[in-house]
């Protein structure tokens, strides 16, 4: 069974928050013991675990990946979104997350993130589940 998420970014670099969209379709889908694998078909976008609960810790980490990789800087490629390449590649492009008893096996304070590194632009996410 595979899905696709429609995500639409309003920032250039911004990270949005799909756990509640990827539990649904692993209720939909009915599979209680298995694996949920994110991947994002992007070659400037990302995808990522991490906490939830404050605010703050995204906002670090796109701060700490823009001082890591500037906007600006001496880049070849042609198109002028270099840094959001680099990000991408930085971060990963899928997750893989078990399911057990038809649920995610996410610590408490772990979301998915949807990274966008060029937005902002419509995105997709697709979710395969065994
Ligand atoms: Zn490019």
């Amino acid at each position: 069974m595979s899905n696709t998420l429609n995500v639409k970014s309003k920032s250039k670099t911004e990270f949005i928050d799909i756990t509640e969209e990827i539990r649904s379709l692993v209720k939909e889908a009915g599979v209680k013991q298995g694996i949920c694998h994110v991947y994002v078909p992007h070659t400037t976008a990302g995808v990522t675990i991490n906490e939830g609960a404050d605010p703050s810790v995204k906002r670090d980490i796109i701060t700490a990946l823009n001082r890591l990789v500037p906007f600006e800087g001496d880049y070849q490629h042609q198109e002028g979104n270099s840094a959001a390449h680099i990000k991408s590649t930085l971060v990963g492009t899928s997750q893989i997350v078990l399911i057990d008893e038809g649920k995610l096996l996410l610590g408490t304070w772990q979301s998915i993130y949807f990274c966008e590194f060029d937005g902002p632009r419509h995105r997709r996410v697709l979710v395969k589940i065994v």
